[in-house]
């Protein structure tokens, strides 16, 4: 038993360190890919149910790496969040993102709303809401075609900081969506004290639409507690038209998914819309 105890804490051992090159790794790479322009945004379409026409869209950051290939987000912004790196690569997707959005503004490209994920350690640094403000001066963006998603986990934490952000950032003029909403936290009491306009329902509930009774039922209180605050839905990894139809038929606002469209780089996305008949 001592043996293979021993045994188990070497293979422990070297898992961690492996995950900790990794990582090491990982951060190393994603300064370089931030210095030579390997990373990009993704657009995906948000639609409406009630016309079916395209309201915005969320940027998704991609990084195709020259040698290992693409690099899923969810493996590197858990990186760049535990480095810190993730507030200079925040502030570059925020840029680019309203720097195209304000291209689209000015060509007459139909996106009404341009939405971007922000990570906790942007909105708890000091300054965050004067960054925004300077990026949408910079870009003459109108401020209410940016929609910043955070987490109820953001939500949550540094609550009187986080309170004073994000009421700043409303006064701004732009919208606040809570991304993955029902995933976090149970309480709700944010949801109350927060400037939020959006919920977005999470793929995780939105998967079981149609045949798990259970999902449906979250969904459609979720609907109804936006409802009763005055929070527009929108659902997300709407993949099927069952769910799609239920979603309707419920009285959700917009949703996101492959169902419409995957994350599209901008030229197929400007095709995407050129396709698409007018709102
Ligand atoms: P998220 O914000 O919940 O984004 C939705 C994810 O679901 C995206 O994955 C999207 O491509 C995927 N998706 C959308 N529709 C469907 C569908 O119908 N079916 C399926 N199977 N998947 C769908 P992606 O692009 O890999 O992003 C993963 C996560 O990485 C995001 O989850 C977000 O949390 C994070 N992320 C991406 N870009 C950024 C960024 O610029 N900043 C920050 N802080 N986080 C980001
Ligand atoms: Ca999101
Ligand atoms: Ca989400
Ligand atoms: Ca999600």
């Amino acid at each position: 038993a001592k043996q293979s105890g021993r045994n188990n804490f070497k293979v422990f051992a070297e898992l961690m360190r492996a995950q900790a090159d990794e990582i090491l790794l990982i951060e190393h790479e994603l300064r370089d890919a931030l210095a030579n322009e390997h990373l990009s945004l993704y657009y995906q379409p948000q639609i409406s149910m009630q016309t079916g026409a395209v309201t915005g869209v969320e940027a998704l950051l991609r990084w195709q790496h020259p040698e290992i290939g693409f690099i899923s987000p969810s493996r590197f912004i858990p990186v760049a969040e535990e480095s810190g790196l993730i507030l200079e690569l925040g502030s570059w997707v925020l840029r680019t993102a309203a720097r195209q959005q304000a291209l689209w503004c000015s060509t007459g490209v139909p996106v009404a709303s341009m939405a971007v994920n922000l990570s906790a350690g942007q909105v708890y640094k000091d300054g965050f809401a004067e960054m925004v403000a300077g990026v949408l001066e910079q870009n003459q963006l109108p401020p209410a075609m940016l929609d910043l998603e955070l987490t109820e986990r953001i939500a949550m934490e540094h609550s009187s900081k986080t309170l004073t952000t994000l009421t700043e950032l409303q006064e701004l003029g732009v919208t606040l969506s809570i991304d993955d909403f029902g995933t976090g936290y149970s309480s709700l009491s944010y949801l109350k004290r927060y400037p939020i306009n959006k919920l977005k329902i999470d793929k995780s509930f939105v998967d079981g639409v149609g045949d798990d009774p259970e999902d449906q039922a979250i969904v459609l209180a979720i609907i109804g507690i936006a409802r009763a605050l005055g929070f527009r839905t929108v659902a997300e990894g709407v993949e099927t038209a069952a769910q799609w139809q239920f979603l309707h038929d419920h009285g959700c606002d917009e949703y996101q998914g492959y169902y419409f469209s995957r994350a599209l780089p901008v030229q197929e996305l400007e095709a995407l819309l050129r396709a698409q008949p007018p709102a």
